[in-house]
């Protein structure tokens, strides 16, 4: 069977425009799809769980999903301060019944946002976003900066469907008529297609954004002959390059929110894009990660006020990223149960938070078998979104897409699990 306009669940790219076939349940061909989208829907989904295990002594045991969701409710109803942790591969459906069990346990929710483009988020809340639609970029943008990301491993097909190699409305022909620069403390797959590969020193980037910014209003006077090991040569070219598009668009990655300066190089790389706003049209796009991380912040925001690490303990949303954020509470040995949702923290956060994370009845919601399993006390299986489960996603640009389900294995959705885990936990709070 031929499923088309699928859309892949792998990056915030996601690609609207794939053709899968399917024989039975097996998918036998993945077509428009890069390496790492093909993978996910050719294979990777089959190693998920059969069923939900729990903890048998030192092993593990297997469980229904009636016992391990009664588990789930039980951990999170007996918990003083239980974290609601993951969120970002999942639909926006699961996402908001996320916030509300939050908000009606006292608790807290955080997404992986708090760690990677939550600098992004902190900087836009200070000094607005100048953002644009990815079609917009596609179809106008005559000057593409990619800036600490390398799209062409991470983000294989936003090079091919947006920028150097998409053809748009105005560009009949974008690999002649678009001009790259990419910025990066190294050189990359990215860089080497670039018509200026800017190089700089590791934590330089605050400084060269600021040379930028006085070169744009005309004080290139006051910058030194080098900035973080870029010449002023090179950063007069590349402030003419920016005044003179017609429309330029700067997308940059974890890289900079993660750099030395954190928000504050995404505060100055808001307000040089102001700055040369004055000039010319400009927009600044984060590359999200996680298929869905920018839904989390969406639903999060429209439901509370705030776009991640939100705590409900003084009964109304409170956030303050350092503190409420995942990280810091488990830092803190704060939280005493934890429910993670298709996230994978084991392969990311710091050992303490870890240790943290295997001392407190922690459950996880994900298909797969991951690092964060040995950690869990128990752990539910769910179907994959994009592959067997629908529901709403937000492309890295803002844009809400219907992700579309092409197979039925029989297993129930994120959204229809931690459902349940609600409805048990409201008939104990709201009998
Ligand atoms: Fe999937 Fe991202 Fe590749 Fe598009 S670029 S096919 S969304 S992994």
């Amino acid at each position: 069977m031929i499923h088309r306009d699928m859309i892949c669940p792998f990056c915030g790219c996601l690609c609207d425009d794939l053709v899968i076939t399917t024989e039975g349940n097996e998918v036998v061909q993945v077509d428009n799809a890069c390496t790492l989208g093909t993978h996910k829907l050719m294979g990777a989904w089959k190693n998920r769980l059969k069923n939900p295990i729990m903890r048998n002594g030192g092993g593990w045991r297997d469980a229904s999903y009636e016992e391990a969701i009664e588990y789930a409710a039980g951990v999170l109803l007996d918990a003083d301060r239980p974290l609601l942790y993951g969120w970002s591969s999942t639909q926006g459906e699961a996402q908001g019944l996320g916030v509300s069990m939050a908000e009606l346990l006292g608790g807290v929710i955080d997404s992986t946002t708090s760690v990677c483009h939550g600098p992004s988020i902190l900087a836009i809340q200070e000094v607005g976003h100048p953002g644009c639609t990815l079609g917009q970029v596609k179809n106008r943008a005559d000057l593409v900066i990619y800036w600490a990301c390398n799209p062409t491993e991470a983000h294989p097909r936003h090079m091919s469907r947006y920028t150097t190699y998409a053809d748009g409305f105005f560009l009949e022909n974008a690999f002649r008529d678009r001009k790259l620069i990419v910025v990066d403390v190294r050189k990359s797959e990215t860089t080497s297609i670039a018509d200026e590969f800017v190089k700089v020193k590791p934590g330089g980037d605050y400084a060269v954004f600021a040379a930028l910014r006085a070169i744009v209003r005309g004080r290139a006077d006051v910058v030194p002959d080098t900035v973080a090991g870029v010449t002023k040569e090179q950063l007069v070219r590349i402030g003419e390059m920016c005044k003179e598009a017609k429309f330029g668009a700067l997308f940059f990655g974890v890289g900079l929110t993660m750099a030395p300066g954190k928000y504050k190089n995404i505060r100055n790389a808001i307000e040089l894009v102001d700055e040369l706003n004055r000039y010319t049209k400009w927009t600044l796009t984060p590359l999200r990660g996680h298929y869905n991380v920018h839904g989390s912040n969406e639903v999060f925001t429209w439901m509370t006020g705030y776009p991640y690490a939100v705590d409900f303990s003084r009964q109304i949303a409170f956030y303050n990223p350092g503190e409420t954020t995942a990280v810091d509470i488990l830092a803190r040995k704060e939280c005493d149960a934890c429910l993670i949702v298709a996230s994978d923290p084991g392969a990311h956060f710091p050992k303490a938070c870890l240790e943290h994370l295997a001392k407190i009845p922690t459950v996880l919601i994900d298909p797969m078998h991951t690092v964060t399993t040995p950690l869990c006390r128990c752990q539910i299986p769910t179907a994959v979104n994009g592959i067997d489960a629908g529901g709403t996603a937000y492309r890295m640009d803002g844009v809400p897409i219907h992700v579309k389900k092409f197979m039925d294995l029989g297993y129930p959705s994120d959204t229809e699990v931690i459902g349940r885990i609600f409805e048990q936990i409201k008939e104990v709070k709201h009998p």
